[in-house]
């Protein structure tokens, strides 16, 4: 017996966008049937023209609670996600205190998340100079896998790895790894600057190319799957494809910013748009809609990392000093589906690229997808509405972002977490921690 049914005449299914009506019990699908099909059913939603989307999954996002809570938080980042369409994210384990590196910490920062998260959030484990022993423990605890940096992280207690280092972790557990993939010698200190140009140049594509090779070499050699994180050099891309052809089990990622912001429009002192690796020109970013197209790009995450606005130094502009990372869950669907459109994509297309292969990624096979039995985590997603981004209007803690004022297609009107409401005036605390999937 369902006691939700939600009908659009745009159902994003696995098969393709139908008309359907998507039948609700106990908080899974129940059934997808034909548009007009489960009258009598206690709530009956009828969404007309109005999309209905799985929820998107997030596997980037950088909480920060505890110990930097001030940054962002398991309560404002959640809500952020619930009202961008997004209803599971996986938590990064550093900038929070202590980082996600021993069993100890991960109860730490359940702890420090349980009864305040409008959607489901899972962990990330992270992999440092000297943890090797922890992360069995830390994996049958309930990681989905364990996050690398190759070149310094940004914050003291999450050092990184060389490619030795990398190899003891893959080799101590049977898990996915994820990495940062800069390379150490190919960075330069940024000199003191308000022109993006020259942070720009002190993270070349280079970096990013070797780190790839290095990320890919050490999987390889220990036999683990590798994903690489926040891909925004293209000239990367082939290294990828290469080792996918030998066999190396390499997927890779990208983020709203890399797809759609381009490195020539950057005002001086804008600081909202640095992160690491960094935007770059137009031309990358037509190379990442292809691998994303070919599929050779995975997925689209946030990479959601903000911090205060004086770290960011919004008053001095100076792109060396500001912390780097951009705040975008509650936007990315919006961002993503606005560009998509416009280069001929579809809204499965979106889906596949923010839902259901995040899902797949952490081996969440009950979510992404508007399938029955899987979670009745759902999106009501009007595609043709447009706003312009207010900074202030946005849930999560700090209002800093690049997209301020930009206008954007798509509005997300209900969000639903295993069948329940929560984005709006009826979100409420539903703290439901997800572990990986056995
Ligand atoms: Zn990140």
């Amino acid at each position: 017996m369902a006691d939700l049914v939600v009908r659009s005449r745009r159902v994003v299914t696995p098969e393709g966008e139908r008309a359907a009506a998507v039948l609700v019990g106990e908080g899974r699908i129940t059934a997808v049937l034909p548009y007009g099909a489960g009258a009598g059913t206690a709530e009956d939603v009828d969404l007309g023209d109005t999309a209905l989307l799985p929820g998107l999954v997030d596997t980037h996002v950088h909480v920060n609670e505890p110990g930097r809570t001030e940054w962002e938080g398991f309560a404002t980042a959640t809500r952020a996600a619930a009202a961008g369409g997004v209803t599971t994210i996986i938590d990064m384990p550093l900038n929070s205190l202590p980082p996600t590196v021993t069993g100890e910490a991960l109860r730490i920062k359940r702890a420090a998340a349980a009864g305040q998260c409008h959607v489901d959030v899972g962990f990330w484990g992270g992999a440092i100079p000297g943890n090797a022993a922890d992360l069995p423990g830390l994996h049958a605890a309930g990681v989905f896998g364990f996050k690398a940096f190759l070149a310094d992280s940004g914050v003291p207690e999450f050092p990184p790895v060389d490619a030795d280092q990398l190899a003891t972790a893959m080799n101590a557990v049977d898990a996915l790894f994820v990495v940062h993939a800069e390379d150490p010698d190919h960075l330069r200190d940024a000199a003191s600057s308000p022109a993006y140009a020259d942070f720009l140049a002190s993270r070349p594509e280079g970096a990013e190319h070797a780190a790839v090779a290095t990320a890919i070499a050490v999987a390889r050699a220990a036999g683990r799957r590798v994903h690489i994180l926040h891909l925004s050099a293209a000239t990367a891309l082939p290294l990828i494809a290469q080792a996918r052809a030998e066999g190396v089990r390499v997927t890779a990622e990208t983020c709203p910013h890399y797809l759609t912001l381009d490195a020539a429009g950057i005002p001086d002192g804008a600081t909202e748009f640095k992160c690491c690796p960094p935007i770059r020109d137009t031309a990358n970013a037509d190379r990442l809609w292809e691998a994303l197209a070919d599929g050779l790009i995975t997925c689209v995450v946030s990479d959601h990392s903000p911090c205060t606005p004086d770290l960011k130094r919004r008053d001095t502009g100076d792109f060396a000093a500001a912390w780097g990372g951009i705040a975008s869950v509650q936007l990315g669907l919006p961002v993503i589906w606005t560009a998509a459109r416009d280069r001929g994509h579809t809204l499965a297309d979106v889906v596949r690229w923010m839902a259901r292969r995040p899902a797949d990624l952490v081996g969440l096979r009950n979510k992404g997808r508007i399938t029955p039995g899987a979670d009745a985590d759902l999106v009501a997603f009007e595609p043709d509405a447009e706003f312009v981004v207010d900074a202030h209007a946005l849930h999560h803690k700090n209002p800093v972002t690049p997209y301020a004022g930009k206008r954007l297609r798509g509005v997300v009107r209900t969000t639903w977490l295993r069948g329940r409401a929560v984005t709006g005036d009826r979100a409420g605390g539903t703290f439901l921690s997800i572990d990986e999937e056995s």
